[in-house]
């Protein structure tokens, strides 16, 4: 799925539906800018997926168009998560598909944290 910073917002989107209440989720960290919490098809020992809370499509959506202080609390929520799940001193990797060659499955900006073990290359080698 491609989409840009300039397409719709799709409030039916899954994360959109977690935020609501509306579908379950494995809690990890709440606060007023982000909700994070365990990834469903987890690809790594810890995978927690942070969201914000306003509705941005991608991370160009929300890179140009999200308030200061909303990109500084979602970012900081990001620290937070990572310090709370204790994988500071190990490591851990963020990551956020943006675009058609990343190939994003949710049309709601997100962010991975990878974590638990050595998480190899950064990107398969073909
Ligand atoms: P992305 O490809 O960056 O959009 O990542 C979407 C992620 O959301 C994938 O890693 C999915 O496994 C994960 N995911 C999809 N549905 C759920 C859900 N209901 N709860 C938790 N994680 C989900």
């Amino acid at each position: 799925m491609a989409f840009d910073a300039s397409a719709p917002y799709d409030a039916t989107n899954i994360f959109a539906r977690i935020l609501r209440g509306e579908l379950p989720c494995r809690k990890v960290y709440e606060d007023e800018f982000a909700l994070a919490f365990h990834d469903i098809n987890p690809q790594a020992p810890v995978h927690v997926l942070i969201v914000p809370k306003m509705p941005h499509v991608s991370l160009a959506d929300f890179s140009a168009n999200a308030p200061a202080a909303e990109i500084a609390g979602f970012f900081r929520a990001v620290g937070a998560v990572a310090r709370q799940l204790g994988v500071e001193q190990d490591g851990y990797r963020i990551l956020a598909n943006t675009g058609a060659h990343a190939h994003p499955e949710v049309p709601h900006f997100h962010v991975h944290l990878f974590a638990g073990r050595p998480l190899g290359p950064m990107l398969v080698r073909h």
